[in-house]
C-alpha cells in the first residue's frame, strides 16, 4: 500500500525546540518585569516554573494545553499581584511570538519542500508552536496541536484527526518524529507507520519494539522514503 499521508512532530524534529522555548520565557520575564512589576518582585522564572508545573498536578484537563496551562498560570499570579487576570493574554502573545522564533534544521525546509509535492504533510505537535508562524510556514498542507484536539500524544487523538483530515487509511500514513513513546510507538498503535528521529544518536529504550526505521535527518528520511516507495 503507498503513503498517502506523512505527519510530523516539530519540536526536536524539525528544529531544536530549548532554545527558542527558553528565549520565550526570558522574554516573557521581561515583559513582567515593566507590565506586572509587583508579580516580578514576589516571582522569579523558576518560581514562575513551579507555579506551572503545580498547577499542572491540580488541573489534569490543561494536561494536554500547555498554552492553557502557562496563561492559567500567569492569570492567577496577576490577579494575586493585584493586576487584571486579562493581562494574562498579552504576557501569552509576548511568549508565543518568542516561542514561535525557532531556526529549523538546514534539512528541513529543503526535504519538505520536495515531500510536499507528493504526500499530505500534515504537522502534529504537542507544543505550542504554530508552525505557520516559522519559517517553515508553507511547508504543510495542514496543522494540528495537540491543544485543538483536545488530547496529546501518546493518545491517538492528533494521529486519528490527521487521518480524517487527509481521508486516509492508518496503513497508508507514516509518522516521522523524535520521541520513541510519544512518536513512534504512540503512531503504530494507530496502526500506522513510524519512523523514529534520531539526530543525537541516542540509543532506543530497551522496553519498547524497535522502530521499523530510524533516520538521522531529513535527508535520509527521504532516502529510506525513496527506497521503500520505489
Ligand atoms: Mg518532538
Amino acid at each position: 500500500m503507498p503513503l498517502r499521508l506523512i505527519t510530523i512532530d516539530l519540536d526536536d524534529t524539525l528544529w531544536p525546540s530549548r532554545p527558542p522555548l527558553e528565549a520565550a520565557e526570558r522574554a516573557l520575564y521581561r515583559w513582567l518585569q515593566v507590565c506586572a512589576v509587583r508579580l516580578t518582585e514576589r516571582h522569579d522564572m523558576a518560581s514562575l516554573r513551579e507555579h506551572r508545573l503545580a498547577l499542572r498536578e491540580a488541573r489534569p484537563d490543561l494536561a494536554h494545553d500547555i498554552t492553557g496551562l502557562r496563561r492559567v498560570s500567569l492569570e492567577q499570579l496577576l490577579s494575586e499581584a493585584g493586576y487584571p487576570e486579562t493581562l494574562a493574554q498579552r504576557a501569552m502573545e509576548v511568549f508565543l511570538e518568542h516561542r514561535n522564533r525557532v531556526s529549523p534544521y538546514a534539512d528541513a525546509s529543503p526535504v519538505l519542500r520536495v515531500l510536499a509535492e507528493r504526500f499530505r504533510l500534515i504537522s502534529v505537535t504537542n507544543g505550542n508552536a504554530d508552525v505557520e508562524r516559522t519559517r517553515l510556514s508553507g511547508h504543510f498542507h495542514h496543522a494540528l496541536r495537540a491543544e485543538q484536539v483536545g488530547a496529546a500524544k501518546p493518545d491517538p487523538a492528533l494521529f486519528t484527526a490527521a487521518l480524517a483530515v487527509a481521508h486516509a487509511m492508518p496503513r497508508e500514513a507514516l509518522h516521522l518524529g523524535d520521541d520513541p513513546l510519544l512518536d513512534v510507538e504512540a503512531a503504530r498503535r494507530v496502526g500506522m507507520h513510524a519512523v523514529w528521529m534520531n539526530r543525537n544518536a541516542t540509543t532506543w529504550p530497551a522496553q519498547l519494539a524497535p522502530p521499523e526505521a530510524e533516520v538521522a535527518d531529513m535527508y535520509a528520511f527521504s532516502h529510506w522514503l525513496d527506497d521503500t516507495q520505489a
